[in-house]
């Protein structure tokens, strides 16, 4: 399990715009935002993909969806709604391989299970 750029971002290598932090997860903005609101959610244990998650870590998952919800809100998109995505390896489309929930509103995404 190599490091990624995520683990830079935590160690605060990088920059990047956090919207949230605790001792086990951290939000941020993407950096190539695909809609007006685009951040991620991330543990901050290295977990490469979904395939990687053991039954020990619903509790770290449940807490990314929650974080995702507080942000959403924080953020003024909760009412109007937006989407959760986890992409899972090539054929996901997932690039960093470092556990991550993307959290998408701000605008209408299309309708059905693809990004607009
Ligand atoms: P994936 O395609 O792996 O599901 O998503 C990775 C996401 O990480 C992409 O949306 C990409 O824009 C974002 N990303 C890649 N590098 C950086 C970076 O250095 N900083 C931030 N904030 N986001 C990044």
């Amino acid at each position: 399990m190599s490091e990624t750029i995520f683990d830079k971002i935590i160690n605060r290598e990088i920059p990047a715009d956090i919207l949230y932090e605790d001792d086990e997860v951290m939000a941020f903005s993407d950096v190539n935002p695909q809609a007006p609101v685009h951040f991620l959610v991330i543990p901050k244990q290295r977990i490469p993909t979904v395939n990687d998650l053991q039954p020990e870590h619903a509790p770290l998952v449940g807490k990314m969806v929650l974080v995702a919800r507080q942000v959403a809100r924080d953020k003024g998109i909760a009412e109007d709604g937006y989407r959760l995505i986890m992409n899972c390896n090539r054929h996901g489309g997932q690039t960093i391989y470092h556990l991550h929930l993307h959290v998408l509103g701000g605008r209408p995404l299309h309708e059905g299970l693809l990004p607009g």
